[in-house]
């Protein structure tokens, strides 16, 4: 099935001939209502009127989470405040999260594509869908709820957590689908398990994963545990949320609603453009966006595009799973954690020297992490007998790191020069989660 046979399989030169139109508009729009645009473009010499065709997008300039932080909060918002009807927040690399306002009519395109995802998916009125991405700042949850909602099917706002409550509901409401990361339905499979509850208990039929990166062993691996077929589903914040791109009941690439945002493959060291099929960064030029719309936004995801039809009937353009990223952001437990984050919580701690390592790891299916940091030679030795100072010490990194990361981590305290050193480049991450 397809939501909107008229977008989704349209032909190649009315698709680019549509772009072009709408990218002369949003350059347009950005120049009278975003002065960091206005001057970008000013800088190259450019006004609206010399992007006319899809094109002409190579003129533009590029958009970093950088410039999102540096215009904390709303310097890129195009939209008056008293238009923006939702608001949502992602993780920065240090300090200030990235915020995205959201029109009606932005929530109402969002809704749009996440009903093509879930249709592409096989989910329609007659299912019951549980959202179990995190309700709240974070895209995944209240996005995924609006689509379901909007093919007709019944949502259950399971959220996170709770997960023992939600096997039972699963079992008991005989809920259809699943939307949530492919880790949480591991551990959902899991905590079924020592329920005992079993997959012939529940009616599980589809899933909607994404939010973080998986495998094809994954897909398997979740699919025969709980018995559904797994889709890829993929977006970010600065963009949009879940469903700039889904997958097909083909299963090769997943499709992105190119009439709304428009795609790029780059040489992320060069920043030159790369032909189609290459592999390199994958940057994201919103083509409807009302309230914060963005031009060439570098998502640092590394994947690459697929043209041509896909038998399932759809013409958009697909691109191939994530392999990997071009900075050093990790994805743990959903959130979008970078080492320079845990590096200003050590440097503002003043027994604390800078050294410091991340170390992840997949226990029971639930991602772990590690901090070890190491404790300065004076605090060493002066306070370090004192009873209780230690796990006090521990206790305070534990804490301050929780606050800027968002998500819990164990901190182990290291005796001075104890952390390994390297040469050359530092290893400041040992990501022991084999996705393979
Ligand atoms: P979201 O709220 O959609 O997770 P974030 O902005 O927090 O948005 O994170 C977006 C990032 O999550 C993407 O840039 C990408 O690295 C990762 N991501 C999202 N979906 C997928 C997916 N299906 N496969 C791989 N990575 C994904
Ligand atoms: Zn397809």
């Amino acid at each position: 099935m397809i939501w909107n046979q008229n977008k989704e399989c349209m032909s190649r030169d009315e698709m680019s001939a549509l772009q072009g139109k709408r990218l002369h508009k949003v350059v347009e729009y950005v120049y009278h209502n975003v002065p960091f645009y206005r001057k970008k473009l000013q800088e190259r010499d450019l006004i609206p009127d010399d992007i006319q065709t899809i094109e002409d997008i190579t003129k533009l300039p590029y958009t970093t989470k950088k410039d999102l932080r540096d215009n904390y909060p709303t310097g890129l918002q195009a939209a008056p405040m008293s238009q923006i009807i939702r608001v949502h927040a992602s993780s920065g690399t240090t300090g200030n999260p990235t915020i995205v306002g959201y029109t009606r009519k932005d929530i109402a395109i969002w809704t749009e594509c996440m009903s093509r995802s879930l249709t592409a998916f096989g989910i329609g009125r007659n299912d019951i869908m549980s959202v179990a991405y995190g309700y709240g700042l974070f895209t995944g949850g209240l996005g995924a709820h609006n689509g379901v909602e909007n093919v007709g099917a019944a949502v259950v706002p399971a959220s996170t957590g709770n997960t023992e409550k939600h096997a039972k509901l699963l079992r008991d409401l005989g809920i259809t689908g699943i939307a949530c990361t492919p880790s949480y339905a591991l551990y959902l499979a899991e905590t079924m398990e020592k329920m005992g509850i079993t997959k012939d208990q529940i009616k599980l039929r589809v899933g909607a994963f994404g939010a973080e990166p998986w495998t094809e062993n994954m897909r398997k691996e979740i699919q025969d545990r709980l018995g559904l077929k797994g889709y890829n589903i993929y977006g970010l914040s600065e963009v949009m949320g879940p469903s700039v791109s889904y997958e097909c009941q083909c299963q090769n690439g997943s499709h992105i609603c190119e009439d709304h945002f428009f795609p790029e493959i780059i040489n992320p060291v060069t920043l030159e453009p790369l032909p189609r099929g290459q592999k390199g960064e994958l940057v994201f030029t919103t083509l409807t966006k009302e309230g914060m719309p963005v031009l060439r936004y570098r998502t640092r995801d590394i994947t690459s595009l697929m043209e041509g039809e896909c038998n399932c009937g759809r013409t958009a353009v697909r691109m191939t799973a994530i392999e990997g990223r071009s900075d050093d952001m990790l994805i743990i437990r959903g959130i979008n954690v970078f080492p320079s984050q845990v590096e200003a919580v050590v440097l503002a701690i003043p027994e604390i020297a800078p050294r410091y390592m991340l170390i992840i790891d997949r226990v029971n299916n639930l991602d772990t992490l590690t901090v070890q940091v190491e404790v300065r030679p004076d605090y060493f030795t002066s306070d370090f007998d004192t009873p209780g100072a230690v796990e006090n010490l521990r206790k305070k990194v534990e804490f301050k790191l929780r606050s800027v990361l968002s998500i819990g981590a164990k901190v182990e305290l290291k005796a001075p020069g104890s952390i390994e050193r390297s040469q050359g480049k530092s290893v400041r991450v040992l990501d022991k989660r084999v996705l393979k």
